[in-house]
């Protein structure tokens, strides 16, 4: 163990003692249609790190291939702490790439932008007064290392590609909510170590064709802070595609979503729900600006990484330029989502609205009538067009929540407070047996998706009714307060209707199966005599026997009817009953515990 300690640091030792005296030779490969490797690309980000003082490169956690996952960062006066570089009042721009790895433009954009920084390019270095940026080389590590010429066989490049799903075949731009990843959790630690105030994710997209050989996806504004929010809406994003425009031949447009599977993009265009299984929806409930860029499948790869290269430059460059105000509004942001009390966790888009949005396409020819069946349409390239269209961007919310004062977890569900403490949620344990007042969830509905997604049957349409009851709780269970920087991440996991919630991904599914049975029957006579001796039921019973037919025909029914008054009902509590309770009133002699460990046990 000592031996690997010196060793280590004689390492370092040597690293820094080579810094600026190495020769850099990286060997890009993207003007020849191929994207480097894996280990061509830790091997560039070696080098990069070895030769430049203001880089480097650190291993940050596993990934479920078993290699390490990177994280690269580049800081203009070598300070590595985001603590520190946060006092410096410095903004934190993170990348990542190659969650598919089939869709590589952004590996290696990221090491060329990062070279021509640390060499500084075009005075490419004075954005590094302001900004220090952090480059995750590639996410899913194993899909990289698997490559073919058949993955993404429509693509126009790479000649080989990586494969879209990771080592468990799951797809890591769905896994943000839920972790079930080590990529997930490493990625996680990432991102709340460094706290970024701008986040990208680079990824390719095929569907309809146009002109752009870059489209940007960014995290809706509505979900945003207010401020954060106005800001995003009416100078960030204006300003990037400004920018792109001016600066770049490629220039940049909204990612195409039509609101027509159908129709036409002369129809208009909508904004993307991105729900926080998504990269840049998990980022935008931390107060992130977050972007995933989506490069044009039919567009040749040489132009898609040069047209990446181009946004690092302006989306860094806005960065710099406004640092002090996305600063400021991000330091206020994740003050005031603390006293937060109402949270949105779903929304719908307001087709009434729209803006006008430049764009330059391909005229789209349908297929004859006859040939629908074996044939599809076309984008005529003889027939480029630009005209104005409408864009879609305005959401609203559809399921509102106010948040109680905490959230309380009894023990035997340790593995969702796991998930919620690789997020920073603050956790506290119980320290004695208590009874709350709390609110209480009943599963009232839930449909089950039919198809699997992520190896989930998702729960979708949840209903739940609400109850205010006293429950028992043990020494040992867990108290989620709701004054947290987390706040948004912790409501949209814990209440079950939202989308995203540990409850949609099947965590609880055993709270909704049927409890022990008990016939109805056995109960007959006991129930009649309490029907005897109760009239205000019996009148509830006849009056309901007048107004519903089949409840008149329905001996079982009627049963049913009395025992969901009796006093033996009280044994079905527990029937659907959501486990995760919110504690409106923190009683005054709490007595708890705070938790410092990133993994809980039971106790
Ligand atoms: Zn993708």
């Amino acid at each position: 163990m000592k031996h690997t300690l010196v060793f280590t640091i004689a390492c370092l030792l040597t690293i820094t003692a080579c810094k600026q005296s190495d020769e850099v030779v990286i060997n890009f490969k993207y003007d020849d249609n191929l994207s480097l490797e894996y280990h061509e690309v830790i091997d560039a980000y070696t080098q990069l790190a070895n030769h430049y003082p203001e880089a480097r490169l650190v291993k940050m956690g596993k990934t479920d291939i078993g290699k390490p996952l990177h994280l690269f960062m580049i800081s203009g006066d070598r300070d590595f702490n985001p603590e520190s570089i946060r006092k410096k009042g410095r903004c934190i721009v993170l990348i990542n790439n190659g969650i598919h790895p089939g869709e590589p433009e952004g590996i290696d954009a990221s090491i060329q932008f990062s070279w021509d920084v640390l060499r500084n390019k075009n005075d490419l270095k004075n954005i590094l007064d302001s900004v220090v940026i952090g480059i995750i080389p590639v996410y899913n590590i194993g899909g990289a290392l698997d490559r073919s010429e058949y993955y993404r066989t429509n693509q126009n490049g790479p000649i080989y590609n990586g494969r879209r799903r990771n080592a468990r075949n799951l797809d890591l731009n769905r896994d943000f909510a839920k972790q079930e990843t080590e990529n997930a959790r490493s990625f996680a630690r990432i991102f709340h170590n460094l706290n970024p105030d701008v986040f990208l994710d680079t990824h390719t997209t095929n569907g309809s064709d146009h002109q752009y050989t870059i489209t940007l996806i960014a995290t809706l504004y509505s979900k945003l802070d207010t401020a954060m929010g106005k800001f995003f809406h009416d100078k960030m994003l204006p300003g990037l595609y400004e920018r792109m425009e001016k600066n770049s031949e490629y220039g940049m447009i909204p990612y195409v979503r039509m609101t027509n599977y159908f129709g036409d993009i002369k129809d208009g265009i909508m904004g993307y729900n991105d729900h926080p299984f998504y990269s840049t929806g998990y980022a935008a409930l931390f107060n992130c600006y977050s972007f995933m860029t989506e490069n044009l499948v039919y567009k040749y790869f040489p132009d898609r990484v040069r047209s990446v290269i181009d946004f690092l430059t302006q989306l860094t460059g806005f960065t710099y330029d406004n640092c002090s105000e996305i600063r400021k509004l991000k330091d206020e942001a994740d003050r005031k989502i603390k006293e937060q009390e109402v949270f949105h966790l779903n929304w719908e888009i307001d087709m009434s609205y729209s803006e006008d949005l430049l764009f330059k396409g391909y005229e789209y020819v349908r297929p004859e009538r006859s040939e629908r069946m074996r044939s599809r349409g076309y984008y005529d390239h003889n027939r480029p067009w630009i005209d104005t269209i409408p864009y879609f961007t305005k959401y609203d919310p559809v399921l509102i929540v106010t948040k109680p004062r905490a959230y309380i977890i009894p023990q035997a569900w340790s593995d969702i407070v796991n998930k919620l403490r690789r997020n920073e949620v603050c956790v506290y344990r119980l320290d004695e047996d208590t009874d709350f007042e709390v609110e209480t969830y009943y599963i009232e509905n839930v449909e089950h998706s039919q198809r699997t997604n992520q190896g989930h049957y998702v729960n979708n349409n949840v209903d739940v009714r609400l109850v205010k009851q006293v429950m028992p709780y043990y020494k040992g269970d867990y108290v989620i307060f709701t004054n947290q920087h987390a706040n948004k991440f912790i409501v949209e996991m814990l209440e079950p209707r939202a989308p995203n919630s540990y409850f949609a991904w099947n965590y609880f599914d055993p709270i909704i199966e049927s409890h022990d049975f008990y016939s109805i029957w056995g109960f007959q006579d006991q129930l009649m005599e309490m029907l005897e001796k109760n009239e205000e039921l019996r009148t509830q019973l006849e009056k309901k026997k007048y107004e519903d037919i089949s409840f008149k025909n329905d001996q079982m029914a009627q049963l049913r009817f009395i025992y969901e008054r009796s006093p033996m009902y009280e044994i079905e509590k527990y029937n659907r009953l959501y486990p995760v309770t919110r504690l409106m009133q923190e009683p005054e002699d709490l007595k708890i515990k705070a938790v410092t460990s990133t993994v809980v046990e039971s106790e």
